[in-house]
């Protein structure tokens, strides 16, 4: 029977990477998760086929409580809640990761030290990925709102590291020859791990958060792969390494987005309580739907930056809406997308894609930062944090260094947003206050809506 068991586990293999691959392309990322849910169905089923596998009735209720959740979840879940389950998604990975590298512990089945070693490693890092991503699902939920910095956090950071890692020494070493550890040292070093992950993260905030959040998801994967080594599982191997290179390269892209390093993000955090430097002068000018919507109209070029407020909003088929009806007037409208617009890496391409944007009209920050000063119009939908050219011309402020979209540069911005809210990282925007900027007041959906009930009143 094992061969059938190990045959499936090599299609399973095949499937992850299609549909990883898949994934890759906004044109065939639906038909990719399909590709990987299959995969995943497939190597579930076979697992009850392992000769000697016991507990096969417990394995199904947990498949059908934990399946039954996720699906309603699934359902129920709005699309601006979006972020806070991935998060928590994420760190169930890492959590059962962990766990089960304490059962096989006590079982007494971690035989030798590099499938102690993995092991350790396993739940070291699996636990730190579940509870720091509790804390990310607190935070994006709005229920943790501020970022904790304890005194002389760097230190203990170190010092529980340093910590956790001799207990996980001393578990490697006494488990070997034995296969188990004792269970007390065990539970102490699980508690250890996860205030570790609590510990870390808990003074990350604002603008810093999506590289935490992806760097989390790398840590999931890899604990999955090791725990995969400690099974004897080739399937877990292969999904955990999958999710863990996609993870570090989402790590690096996002880095390299807020343009920090990833060490930076952890010891020396933006905790989202800072504010830019100097007052920003100047007032912010307010404009009509009318305005804004004749302004648009006699517009070559309108560059259009969504941003959290958007997602929030759901103002996404209506942005369409909008810009279809613009071009029917032989306006120029293009979408610009910045890396960490939203609160989930890829959010504004998914709202668009969802709301039928093709993709050719979807440009990252790099393709497009080039454009703005041949723009007519840069059309600021619900975003902040992204726009904000203190990023590059404040050298106090928290978020100096950070590529921005270059919205400040176009002939003319016009932002749509409720008030005077600030972005997720709480620093005060200068572009609001710049000379060519003028503010649309409202909640996205109905300020667009009026924008395209002037827009068909000009047609
Ligand atoms: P921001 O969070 O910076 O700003 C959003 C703006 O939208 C606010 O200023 C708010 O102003 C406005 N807004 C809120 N609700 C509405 C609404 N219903 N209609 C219109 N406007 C609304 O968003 P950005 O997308 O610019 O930046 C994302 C930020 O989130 C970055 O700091 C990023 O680092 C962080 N982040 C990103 C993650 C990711 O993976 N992408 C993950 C976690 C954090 P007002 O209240 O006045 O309306």
């Amino acid at each position: 029977m094992m061969w059938l068991v190990n045959g499936v586990y090599l299609v399973v293999a095949v499937l992850f990477i299609l549909g990883l691959k898949a994934m890759s392309s906004p044109v065939k990322a639906r038909s990719g998760i399909a590709w990987a849910g299959v995969g995943m169905v497939l190597a579930t089923l076979v697992t009850f086929l392992i000769p000697g596998m016991q507990n096969l009735t417990l394995m199904l209720v947990a498949i059908v409580l934990g399946g039954g959740v996720a699906w309603w979840a699934g359902k129920v879940v709005k699309m601006t809640d979006m972020p806070q389950m991935v998060a928590i998604y994420n760190g169930m990975g890492g959590g059962a990761a962990a766990l089960i590298a304490a059962v096989e512990f006590a079982r007494a089945e971690v035989h030798g030290p590099v499938v102690g070693t993995l092991a350790v490693l396993g739940s070291l890092i699996g636990s730190v990925a579940f509870s720091g991503s509790v804390i990310a699902f607190l935070k994006l939920q709005g229920i943790m709102k501020k970022a904790i910095r304890l005194p002389g956090q760097n230190l203990i950071n170190i010092a529980l590291g340093l910590l956790t890692i001799a207990l996980g020494v001393w578990i490697v070493i006494s488990s070997v020859g034995v296969g188990t550890a004792n269970p007390l040292l065990l539970v102490l070093f699980f508690v250890l791990s996860l205030a570790l992950g609590v510990i870390l993260t808990m003074p990350i905030g604002g603008a810093d958060m999506p590289v935490v959040i992806s760097l989390l998801n790398a840590f999931t994967g890899l604990a999955v792969g090791f725990e995969g080594y400690v099974l004897g599982n080739p399937t877990l191997i292969i999904a955990g390494i999958v999710v863990g290179a996609s993870g570090t390269l989402l790590t690096q892209l996002m880095a390299k987005a807020m343009n920090r390093p990833i060490l930076g993000v952890l010891f020396t955090p933006i905790t989202g309580e800072a504010q830019a430097g100097g007052e920003i002068e100047g007032s912010m000018r307010e404009m009509t739907a009318m305005d804004a919507a004749a302004l648009m109209r006699y517009s070559e070029k309108v560059l259009v930056i969504p941003g959290y407020g958007m997602a929030v909003a759901g103002a996404q088929h209506k942005v369409w809406e909008m810009a279809k009806l613009l071009e029917e007037q032989g306006v120029e409208v293009k979408f610009a997308i910045h890396p960490v617009a939203g609160r989930m890496p890829g959010h504004m391409n998914v709202l668009l894609a969802e709301a039928g944007v093709p993709y050719e009209k979807i440009f990252d920050l790099e393709e497009i930062n080039a454009e703005f000063p041949q723009t007519d119009v840069a059309l600021v939908i619900g975003a902040n944090d992204v726009v904000n050219p203190v990023a590059r011309t404040d050298k106090s402020s928290p978020i100096f260094g950070m590529p921005i979209l270059d919205a400040d540069k176009a002939r003319n911005c016009i932002v749509i947003k409720r008030g005077r809210g600030a972005g997720y990282s709480g620093i005060e925007n200068a572009l609001f206050y710049g000379d060519h900027t003028t503010m649309l007041y409202g909640s996205a959906q109905q300020a667009v809506g009026d924008v395209i009930t002037q827009l068909k009143e000009l047609s």
